[in-house]
């Protein structure tokens, strides 16, 4: 698989005006790499109206191809052949694209890294949509960020806790045993668990 774009027609936010713009159907990281960085910026799926210049986003379904992810932005549920030992994930929005992107990245894996969230946001007592934005500083800090108040509030989680979720991963079988073909790990597949 290479990567293939497409042309689409987008309808300015801004100005109400259609316009023809290129969106990505395939992301191939691994054959170009640089795709990988403009996925994680998001400027991959931003747009410019070349009437007004208001930007937005491309949420066209997309498949993204990396060393161990195959990740595919659709509302529909998708199989693919021959994963070959790479985590399959079906997202439903940008925003969670962006996310398993960045943590198979940083090289972390999105099943206990649900349950580090659930756990933090345990912990935090608020019913917020966390999401990793990165690792930080020696300690690999995990680096969370949810939407409050119309500001991203980040927290630091200590890599500690995220190596606990791994330990509870691997002790129990039947979290990773609907693991195969392409699956859809989010906050209700992780709370299936945990009730
Ligand atoms: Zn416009």
């Amino acid at each position: 698989m290479s990567s293939v774009i497409t042309s689409v027609s987008l309808c300015c936010p801004g100005c109400g005006k259609e316009y023809e713009a290129q969106a990505y159907r395939h992301v191939d990281a691994v054959a170009e790499p640089e795709l990988r960085d403009k996925v994680i910026s998001g400027e991959l799926f931003l747009r410019t109206c070349p009437f007004c210049g208001s930007r937005q986003l491309v949420t066209d379904p997309v498949i993204y191809r990396d060393n161990h992810l195959l990740a595919c932005l659709s509302d529909r549920k998708l199989e693919v052949e021959g994963l070959d030992g790479m985590a399959g994930r079906l997202v439903s929005d940008v925003g969670s694209l962006i996310e398993k992107v960045k943590i198979f990245t940083a090289g972390l894996d999105d099943v206990p890294m649900e349950f580090c969230k659930f756990v933090t946001r345990q912990e935090l007592g608020k019913d917020v949509d966390l999401k990793f934005l990165r690792l930080d500083g020696a300690d690999n800090d995990i680096i969370l960020a949810y939407p409050e108040g119309g500001q991203m509030q980040m927290l630091s989680v200590g890599f500690n806790v995220y190596e606990d979720c791994c330990g509870i991963v691997g002790r129990n079988p039947e979290i990773t045993r609907g693991l195969g073909g392409m699956v859809r790990i989010d906050r209700s597949w992780v709370e299936q668990f945990l009730r």
